[in-house]
């Protein structure tokens, strides 16, 4: 399937998860077996290719990471909102609109000089991948890139991770 065929499938979800937001539905297109090929052999196409792990933010992230670690040989590494992980190397807390949210590094999973790729469904105000970013690094990752299916622009997400390599397979 083209991609854009695939992308197409993307749903908007109007005031979720409050009145106002519309949120980016990425559902439609994993359910979907050739859309998700199609977008998951896209984000592939621009991910470094000295990429060794992926670091995949919970939970969209995951579904995404792991198909691409499966396919292209990546070893796979989740970023997990807090209480979620039994043995935590590094946790970093940032900012959201309204109060603040934390993402944990499993012990063990990323180790000095590793090349990795950071890889969610949405990126939106940046501070979810900035962290993740962050949480690599203070492990001894290098960052290769941040690769993201959408991009909601003007909101700073790209802008928030200035100096990064940022792939968007749609900005919308
Ligand atoms: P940010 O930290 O860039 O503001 O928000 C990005 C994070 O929130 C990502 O983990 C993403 O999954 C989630 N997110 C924010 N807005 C949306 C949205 O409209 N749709 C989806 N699917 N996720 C969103």
């Amino acid at each position: 399937m083209k991609l854009d065929k695939a992308l197409g499938l993307l749903r908007e979800v109007p005031d979720f998860p409050q009145p106002g937001v519309v949120f980016r539905d990425l559902t439609p297109v994993l359910a979907d077996p050739d859309a998700l090929r199609a977008v998951v052999d896209a984000l592939q196409d621009k991910i470094h290719p000295d990429t060794e792990v992926v670091a995949a933010i919970e939970s969209r992230g995951f579904l995404l990471g792991a198909a691409l670690g499966y396919g292209w040989r990546y070893g796979v590494v989740p970023l997990r909102k807090p209480g979620k992980l039994p043995a935590v190397a590094h946790r970093i807390s940032y900012d959201l609109e309204y109060g603040t949210a934390t993402l944990e590094l499993p012990t063990g999973s990323v180790s000095p000089g590793q090349q990795v790729v950071v890889v969610d469904d949405v990126l939106a105000t940046g501070g979810t991948a900035a962290a993740a970013c962050a949480l690599v690094e203070r492990a001894g990752g290098v960052v290769t890139g941040v690769s993201v299916v959408l991009e909601i622009p003007g909101l700073g997400g790209r802008e928030r991770l200035a100096g990064r390599s940022v792939n968007a397979l749609l900005a919308l």
